[in-house]
């Protein structure tokens, strides 16, 4: 039985792993970036990566990621809902045998659990403000560490006879209208298979957005996330991330009743510019040796629209090009008291601030000018919220960048075992829409290798498939 996977970043160096494991199954891994050994990327060890189209950080073996610090989010339920296709104990095998391959390959052998004593006080401050604290372990692999743990895998993937090809871009997917047949190349070879399994990641999401539409395969839009980094200084932040690495707070807003998260908690941090066509948005990052005084956090909206117009990215966008005009090209910066005293900010009002930008290339104004008053409203509501949970936040001198953005994929419609509507031909990972970090795509490519080794009629005994 022949398998072809597109694209080996976690999603699909999974589904080959597992796959691998039965010995006798033929499993080609198509990729249309470089080896691992051939990634770089200059601009990130600068500190200046835009996610350009070009470079490294995206494409290749390993998938986006790879030069990231590299945390391993280990619950089912961050990322993704593994319990949307299996039971929840089923879920937390997956996700801890994913952790498991990690540190079997070279992961970090600690794995960083909080104390459950003061998760437990944090718990019940978040309780009483109206807040969920979500608190998991986390294996932190660190970007060295990281590739050497994806060139671990590749290695065992060549042992148990999966062929790579790397840069090697696939153009479309073969069907007969109702079974998939194969892939064909960009150098219009093809290639025919029993199986195909798409993992490209958000990179590719917009090939395999047209390809959904060309094959006629099941998928609805995702909602976005919508919002700004929170900046403040690192000592606001550390009680919170004293106790956990990167501290995920969940907010139903009371105006609206809308959900706001924090994301990407980075401690002694940069906010950073990401570039994008038609807008720029903002970001954060840490660097390993050299931190600054402040620390950044995301709060974002999520917004999921439905008749008469559901491509909520496309909205998103809209808004985010709003941002960019108004900022004159460059993120806009606001103090959040000048944003309460519904007045723009200035240099000279932030400079008289304590607490410094550690983004410059940006411009001093009125978020409430360029954002809808319902995203102001349910962001303001919710830092109010997070100060009694971190009291300092809501500090006028906090500063506040937009916009940040969250686009993710169509969501594919799969089964339990991540099968389309079209037989044989499998969704997994962020391109499908179905996960947003390492292990719930890793896991999701776990559930369609095992649905696929099921149907061709393995049984597990207890680790590795058998043919029945
Ligand atoms: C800078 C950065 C930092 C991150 N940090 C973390 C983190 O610390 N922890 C975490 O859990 N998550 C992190 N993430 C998110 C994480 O990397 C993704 O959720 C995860 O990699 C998704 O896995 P995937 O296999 O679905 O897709 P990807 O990892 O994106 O892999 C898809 C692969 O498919 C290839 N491909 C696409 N289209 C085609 C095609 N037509 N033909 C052939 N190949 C194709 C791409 O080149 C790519 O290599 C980070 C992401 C980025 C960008």
């Amino acid at each position: 039985m022949k398998v072809t996977i597109i694209g080996a970043g976690p999603a699909g160096i999974f589904t080959a792993f597992e796959l691998g494991k039965s010995g006798d199954m033929d499993i080609l891994l198509i990729e249309q970036g470089p080896d691992i050994d051939n990634r770089h990327c200059p601009m990130m060890r600068l500190g200046r990566c835009t996610y350009c189209k070009i470079c490294h950080v995206t494409h290749g073996f390993g998938g986006a990621g790879v030069f990231s610090d590299g945390k391993l989010d280990i619950t089912p339920y961050v990322g993704g809902n593994l319990e949307e296709f299996v039971s929840q104990d089923e879920a937390w095998k997956i996700v801890r045998y994913v952790d498991e391959v990690f540190v079997k390959h070279g992961g970090d052998t600690k794995l960083i659990v909080p104390d459950p004593e003061k998760v437990a006080e944090l718990k019940k401050k978040a309780a009483a403000a109206g807040i969920d604290f979500l608190e998991f372990p986390v294996r932190h692999l660190g970007t060295e560490n990281s590739v050497r743990v994806i060139t671990n895998l590749k290695r065992t993937l060549k042992r148990m006879g999966v062929k790579i090809m790397f840069n090697t871009k696939v153009k479309g997917i073969k069907t007969d209208g109702e079974t998939a047949k194969g892939v064909v190349l960009e150098n219009n070879k093809e290639i025919d298979s029993d199986y195909v399994v798409v993992a490209p990641g958000r990179s590719g999401a917009k090939w395999f957005s047209q390809e959904i539409k060309r094959l006629g395969v099941e998928a609805e839009h995702n909602p976005v996330d919508l919002g700004l980094r929170v900046e403040v200084p690192k000592v606001v932040l550390e009680p919170v991330t004293e106790i956990v690495w990167d501290p995920k707070f969940h907010i139903m807003t009371k105006t609206y009743d809308d959900f706001v998260r924090t994301f990407c908690v980075n401690h002694g941090g940069y906010v950073i510019n990401e570039v994008y066509e038609d807008f720029v948005s903002v970001n954060g990052h840490t660097m390993k040796d050299n931190k600054s005084e402040n620390s950044n956090f995301a709060l974002l909206v999520r917004v999921k629209l439905t008749e008469p117009v559901q491509d909520a990215a496309e909205y998103g966008r809209a808004i985010a090009r709003s941002v960019t005009n108004i900022g004159g090209g460059k993120p806009i910066i606001q103090r959040l008291g000048d944003l309460l005293n519904g007045r723009r900010s200035t240099w000279s009002r932030i400079r008289r601030s304590y607490v410094r930008p550690t983004l410059r290339d940006v411009t001093p104004g009125d978020i409430a000018m360029a954002m809808p008053y319902r995203f102001v409203t349910d962001i303001v509501e919710s830092i109010e919220r997070l100060d009694y949970v971190i009291p300092g936040v809501a500090a006028d001198s906090t500063l506040l960048y937009a916009i940040e953005i969250k686009e993710y994929s169509m969501r594919v419609k799969v089964n339990q075992g991540m099968e389309t509507n079209i037989k044989n031909l499998y969704a997994v990972g962020d391109g499908a829409g179905i996960s947003r970090n390492i292990v719930i795509a890793a896991s999701t490519g776990i559930l369609a290798a095992r649905s696929i080794l099921e149907k061709e009629g393995y049984v597990w005994e207890p680790n590795l498939p058998k043919r029945n």
